[in-house]
């Protein structure tokens, strides 16, 4: 390599770290990747790194643009690179203002955490969701650089808080598998999840799916079938008419109060749905024979108009 060659990459070099340092992403990415060819010649040791800083501003760049990196793909680019680059420490500009020295590890356990959490998530796949968990520990009490610009995360928070958020979707995937055929087996995993999203902080979380809880936990008894029925949405509350008396039997009898509320019966689903079609075959009756008697008045209406129109037919003859 010729000294005028190696004068001309450190010169490239600089400018381009410069407009980084500017936070000029467009520019920065491609002076980075057209760098990478006369590396090529000059330099071949700093390919990788040169690489890896064009993607890097290129997502920058569409943050800057107030893209979601995740849906241009920006995020996938600079994250796949992973498979065939050895770590290493070097100068790079990261969203939120950081300019300086840092190890590419770091970007890389928080690519791969944010990837693996948003195709966990869609996927809705708690496999996925434990690798993420890994590298979201990994970087600890830290900010992520990248959280608050992509959807799924949407805040600045810490890496131990994006895993609470994965650990507790991955519970919300398993109980939602479960809740309706088992739902007391779903019960502890909700009761996990609303736990970790708690200590994420994540409020909105925690108050919704506190509430899915208290509906699993609800317990009915049907007063048709006497079945003990668990889950708000294995029951529905049919009105009637429950007197003084009936409830002073139920009291008797020490019978198990939780078949009806108010003035309305506990049905499970089974009851509830026979009963309601029982209901709509009786209305459907009832609608075929009204039917049926207005078609005989009509008949007798049209008959006396007939009769009517021949007779004042007759008359003008
Ligand atoms: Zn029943």
């Amino acid at each position: 390599m010729s000294e005028k060659q190696l004068l001309k990459l450190s010169m490239e070099l600089e400018k381009a770290e410069n407009s980084a340092r500017i936070r000029q992403f467009e520019k920065a990415a491609k002076q980075y990747k057209n760098l990478i060819k006369l590396a090529q010649k000059v330099n071949p040791g700093i390919i990788n790194d040169l690489t890896f800083l064009s993607l890097l501003y290129t997502v920058n760049h569409d943050i800057s643009r107030r893209q979601d990196p995740l849906i241009t793909g920006s995020l996938h680019s600079l994250d796949t690179l992973q498979k065939d680059l050895a770590y290493s420490t070097i100068t790079m500009a990261l969203p939120g203002g950081f300019f300086g020295e840092i190890n590419t590890k770091r970007v890389f356990d928080e690519t791969r955490g944010i990837v693996l959490m948003d195709r966990g998530k869609r996927e809705r796949d708690p496999a996925l969701l434990l690798p993420a968990i890994k590298r979201f520990l990994e970087i600890g009490k830290e900010q992520l650089f990248f959280g608050r610009y992509v959807g799924i995360i949407e805040r600045r928070i810490s890496g131990t808080r994006a895993a609470l958020e994965c650990e507790a979707e991955s519970h919300i995937i398993r109980a939602a598998e479960i809740a309706d055929e088992n739902p007391s087996g779903a019960i502890p995993h909700y009761m996990l999840a609303v736990r970790a999203y708690r200590a994420a902080r994540r409020s909105d979380c925690e108050t919704k799916y506190r509430n899915v809880l208290i509906g699993l936990k609800k317990v009915g008894k049907c007063w048709f079938c006497g079945r003990l029925v668990q889950g708000a949405n294995h029951f529905r509350l049919l009105n009637s008419s429950i007197s003084q008396y009936f409830v002073n039997l139920l009291h008797e009898n020490k019978e198990d109060l939780r078949v009806y509320k108010d003035s309305a019966v506990v049905a499970c689903i089974p009851c509830s749905a026979a009963i309601e079609q029982e209901a709509h075959k009786v209305a459907k009756q009832y609608h075929e024979w009204t039917v049926r008697q207005f078609e005989a008045v009509r008949n007798d209406i049209r008959k006396l108009a007939e009769a009517i129109n021949r007779l004042s037919q007759g008359g003008k003859r």
